[in-house]
């Protein structure tokens, strides 16, 4: 797999449909997968934060999420092809679930968001199976680890803003073998 370092953040050298082909196969087969959608913001604050920067780099993939990081690979003379983002990710993940009878997990967002994804997800995607959908705002993590383990979905989108979502993916990935994914504001657009 080819990468391209950024402030030594390794992104994947990947296009949108390359690399949901790629997820495709790999909730096919199981496999315990963790994505980071990294922007700018993201590969700062991983600079600055070591903790969260080995969060990151504890990721299966980590893809280019805005045009600043495409404008950097370019600058650095080993240029990505296009963004990667988490929101069309997301929306491609949420059509081929659709379309393949496949499960996911919801959590992030505020109640309101969260409560308008129900009807948005059984409007638009009626066959893909919702294994639960929580909101961003809970103190206690365990009980939705706890219904993770239960429910073994096939993806699980956690749209609690960074660094927040991937702390949180990497403590409790091996909860399901699932492609988890942080997708920050994403509900909020979809829904929107
Ligand atoms: N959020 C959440 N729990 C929190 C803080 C934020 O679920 O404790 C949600 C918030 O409602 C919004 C998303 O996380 O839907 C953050 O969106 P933003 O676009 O700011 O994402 P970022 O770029 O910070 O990752």
């Amino acid at each position: 797999k080819r990468t391209v370092s950024i402030l030594d953040i390794p992104f994947n050298d990947t296009t949108l449909s390359e690399f949901t082909s790629e997820l495709h196969t790999k909730i096919d087969s199981h496999q315990n997968t963790f994505v980071v959608t990294a922007n700018p913001e993201i590969v700062m604050y991983a600079n600055q934060h070591p903790e969260y920067r080995r969060t990151i780099l504890s990721a299966d993939n980590i893809v280019a999420d805005g045009i600043g990081i495409i404008i950097g690979s370019k600058m650095l003379n080993t240029p990505l092809p296009e963004r990667v983002t988490g929101y069309d990710i997301f929306t491609e993940l949420l059509a081929w679930g659709n379309a393949n009878h496949k499960s996911a997990f919801f959590i992030g967002a505020k109640p309101e968001v969260s409560q308008k994804l129900k009807t948005t997800l059984k409007t638009n995607y009626p066959d893909l199976a919702v294994a639960g959908i929580h909101d961003g705002y809970f103190t206690d993590e365990q009980p939705l680890v706890d219904e993770i383990t239960a429910t073994q979905p096939d993806m699980v989108f956690v749209a609690t803003g960074f660094p927040k979502q991937e702390t949180f993916i990497q403590k409790h990935r091996h909860a399901a073998n699932a492609v988890w994914i942080g997708l920050g504001g994403s509900f909020d657009v979809l829904t929107g």
